[in-house]
C-alpha cells in the first residue's frame, strides 16, 4: 500500500498579505531653507505609495502656486492659536517670523492607515517632539516609529544660490533664511542620520538608505 506523506506535512500558514510596514515610522526631517528637503522628500513619497506627506499647518502666505491642503493647510493668527489651544498640535513653532505645526491628527491617520510619514519641520519642532517621545506609551506608533534625518548644503554659498535660484523668495526673506541657517546646522549632530545635498542622486539615494537602516530592514 502506498502512503502519501505530504498529506501528513502540515500546510505552512499564509504570509500577511498587503505590503504594510509592520512598524511604520515617523520620519522627520529638517534641512535649513533652501537645503533641497522638500525636492528629496517630494520624490520619495512620489517613487513610494507607502510613505505619506504629513501637511502641516502655518500662517505664511501661499508661494507660487502651494496649494491649501496640498502643500500647508494656511490658517489665520486666530485659527492657529485656537489649534494650539485645544491641544491639536503635535509640536508647532515659529520659523522665519510664521507659526508652522503639525496637526497629530494627521501623522497618526497615516500611520495607522499604514504608511510611513514624513514630517518636513523645523529644528525647533523636531526638538520638542524628541522631548515628548518618553513620556508617550511605548506602544503608541510615534514612540515606536520615530526616526530624524538632517539634510546639509555642501556650502553657505551654494545654498544662497538655490535660495535665489528658487525665485519664490525677495531679498529680505533670503537674508533671514541665510542668518537663521548657521543656526540650524549647529543641531545638525542631534539627528539619528545626516545627509549632504551636494549631488541630488547621490543624497537621494542616501535618504532612502536612512530610511531603510531605521525600519530595520
Ligand atoms: P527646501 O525645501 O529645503 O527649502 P528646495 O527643495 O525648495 O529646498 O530646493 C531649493 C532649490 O534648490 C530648488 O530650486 C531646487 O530645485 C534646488 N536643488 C535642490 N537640490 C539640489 C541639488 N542637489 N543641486 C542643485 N540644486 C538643488
Ligand atoms: P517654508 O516656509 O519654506 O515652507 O518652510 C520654512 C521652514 O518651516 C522649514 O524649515 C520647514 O521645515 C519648517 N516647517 C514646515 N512645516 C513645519 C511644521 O509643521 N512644524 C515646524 N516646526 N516647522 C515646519
Amino acid at each position: 500500500m502506498e502512503s502519501n506523506d505530504n498529506e501528513l506535512i502540515e500546510e505552512p500558514p499564509a504570509p500577511p498579505c498587503p505590503p504594510c510596514p509592520s512598524r511604520p515610522l515617523m520620519i522627520v526631517v529638517s534641512a535649513p531653507s533652501g537645503a533641497g528637503k522638500s525636492t528629496l522628500c517630494n520624490r520619495l513619497v512620489a517613487e513610494f505609495p507607502r510613505i505619506a506627506y504629513s501637511v502641516s499647518c502655518t500662517t505664511r502666505a501661499p508661494r507660487g502656486d502651494e496649494q491649501d491642503g496640498e502643500h500647508y493647510f494656511f490658517l489665520s493668527k486666530k485659527e492657529f492659536k485656537e489649534r494650539i489651544k485645544n491641544g491639536e498640535f503635535l509640536e508647532h513653532a515659529k520659523v522665519h517670523g510664521n507659526f508652522y505645526g503639525t496637526l497629530e491628527d494627521t501623522v497618526l491617520y497615516a500611520m495607522e492607515g499604514g504608511s510611513h510619514v514624513v514630517l518636513d519641520i523645523d529644528v525647533q519642532g523636531a526638538g520638542q517632539i524628541r522631548k515628548s517621545l518618553a513620556r508617550l506609551d511605548p506602544r503608541n506608533p510615534i514612540r515606536r516609529g520615530f526616526t530624524d534625518i538632517f539634510i546639509s548644503p555642501p556650502s553657505r554659498e551654494e545654498l544662497e544660490k538655490r535660495l535665489r535660484g528658487r525665485g519664490t523668495d525677495g531679498d529680505d526673506v533670503i537674508r533671514k533664511r541665510l542668518a537663521a541657517a548657521a543656526e540650524e546646522m549647529k543641531r545638525a549632530k542631534e539627528y539619528s542620520f545626516q545627509i549632504v545635498n551636494d549631488d541630488l542622486e547621490t543624497a537621494y539615494a542616501e535618504l532612502k538608505m536612512s530610511i531603510l537602516a531605521a525600519s530595520g530592514a
